[in-house]
């Protein structure tokens, strides 16, 4: 069992696409962007009840860029604040209400400064995953000493996956693996490869949820848990992986390639000059070179 003391901390990322939240208002008016931060609020309030020493962080990632939620920037540090709720006299709940009102004003500035331009439409979710680990290690760096800290990544994915992020999310799905922080998933739409992996590799759960509007349940079911107590609850089954990889040069998924035996750079075609390292493959020389170099030794 876990000692008491021990911190828990819960970074939430939000994929907060504005193009796929807005097409999804026009499908499904009664699950909306704000009934979707509603459950992840949900999710992080009951997260932070359930023992004193559990934390919370939860960033939004945009198609421009990945803002942090709560807690917020300008909070010198955020052990104060949680400290001076908590210590209300008023048991979490002032606490509780603090986080909600700081996520949906910050959420509200995200959303006035949204300009959409031309060609970025994809999440940034590589970029908040790694914000997530950064921050993760900033709050490890900080702890009293003897003090241990246990951490996970849940993402809450919405638009479709963007194969240029895929050398960023294979590295930050390494660097969480060495860092043993769990990246869990729940996929509100398409299945996605990135995603799948991620949580095969850090050992998180990858769930995408047949109905969007129970959003709130599925978190509270399937993601409140943490590791020790999962295996003990009857969860949805594992799901398929897609291990396929995008090839450098063009970004598609293949399953079979070229992989540079020197970077491990993964092409669709081959290329003498690899266009990562610049390393040039040796490449079998012509038929008729080989009786001169027999001709050679025999004179010698
Ligand atoms: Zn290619
Ligand atoms: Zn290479």
């Amino acid at each position: 069992m876990a000692s008491e003391d021990e911190i828990n901390l819960l970074v939430i990322v939000v994929d907060v696409n504005p193009l796929w939240w807005g097409q999804q208002a026009q499908r499904e008016a009664e699950f909306t962007l704000s009934k979707c931060l509603d459950a992840v609020m949900v999710m992080g309030n009951s997260h932070m009840a359930m023992t004193r020493t559990n934390k919370l962080a939860v960033i939004a990632s945009h198609c421009q860029d990945s803002h942090f939620l709560y807690p917020m920037k300008n909070w010198g540090s955020s052990d104060g604040a949680t400290d001076d709720a908590s210590c209300s006299g008023d048991g979490k709940y002032e606490l509780l209400s603090v986080t909600n009102n700081v996520i949906a004003e910050e959420m509200r500035n995200i959303m006035l400064k949204t300009e959409i331009k031309g060609n970025s439409t994809a999440t940034l979710l590589a970029g908040s995953l790694a914000k997530a680990l950064c921050y993760i290690h900033r709050v490890s760096k900080e702890l009293a000493v003897g003090q241990e800290m246990k951490s996970r990544i849940l993402v809450v994915k919405a638009s479709e996956d963007c194969a240029l992020q895929y050398m960023n999310f294979m590295n930050v799905i390494f660097a969480a693996q060495k860092q043993n922080i769990l990246i869990d998933a729940c996929v509100l739409d398409s299945d996605s490869g990135l995603l799948q992996q991620a949580c095969d590799i850090t050992g998180g759960l990858y769930l995408k949820i047949p109905q969007k509007v129970a959003l709130a349940q599925y978190l509270l079911w399937v993601f409140l848990p943490d590791t020790e107590q999962r295996s003990q609850l009857v969860l949805p089954p594992p799901a398929h992986v897609d291990y396929r990889a995008a090839c450098f040069c063009h970004q598609n998924l293949i399953e079979i390639g070229y992989v540079c035996s020197v970077c491990l750079s993964i092409f669709c075609k081959f290329s003498p000059i690899c266009s990562t390292c610049q390393t040039a493959f040796k490449i079998q020389l012509p038929q008729m070179v080989k009786p001169k170099k027999k001709k050679l030794k025999q004179s010698i």
